[in-house]
């Protein structure tokens, strides 16, 4: 149960990360096939190796990931599992205050820190081991910029 005393709450899915082996090569479903608007051209996130497009659907999106490296995560993971749902993205509305209060709690966070990325906006990932199997993002909300962002 959440104190009412602690930040920090989840407010809105932000996105469902995907991890393609090709944008090329996916979007078309998404894009002639669902009606979908990619919200940019596709954008590379060095730090984490990918290159990524987000898809706007509803008041959520969908974002294809695709690795710039042979070793990077994403291509680890299609390895691994295929491609497929690679996280689900949950935005908060104070990360630094979630992120202490899941570190008390024990949660396994994937990095120690609040990382930055693609736009400027802020996030970590909760290990699978601490969120029964699910790679989960939590990313800030920013007023007035519900649909901005990527990573
Ligand atoms: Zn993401």
């Amino acid at each position: 149960m959440l104190e009412p005393d602690n930040e920090g709450r989840a407010v809105s899915l932000d996105h469902l990360g995907i991890a393609v082996k090709s944008i090329a090569a996916a979007l078309p479903l998404y894009t002639e096939g669902l009606g979908l608007e990619a919200a940019g051209e596709p954008e590379e996130v060095p730090s984490e190796r990918v290159r990524l497009v987000m898809l706007p659907v509803g008041s959520t999106r969908l974002e294809l990931l695709e690795s710039t490296a042979a070793d990077g995560p994403i291509a680890r993971f299609i390895e691994r599992f295929g491609e497929g749902i690679h996280h689900v993205a949950v935005a908060v509305d104070d990360l630094e205050a979630v992120a202490a209060r899941l570190r008390g709690r024990g949660v396994r966070l994937v990095y120690d820190e609040i990382r930055v990325g693609a736009g400027g906006h802020r996030f970590i990932f909760v290990h699978p081991k601490s969120a029964g199997g699910v790679l989960l993002e939590l990313v800030e909300a920013r007023a007035g910029e519900a649909n901005h962002g990527g990573g």
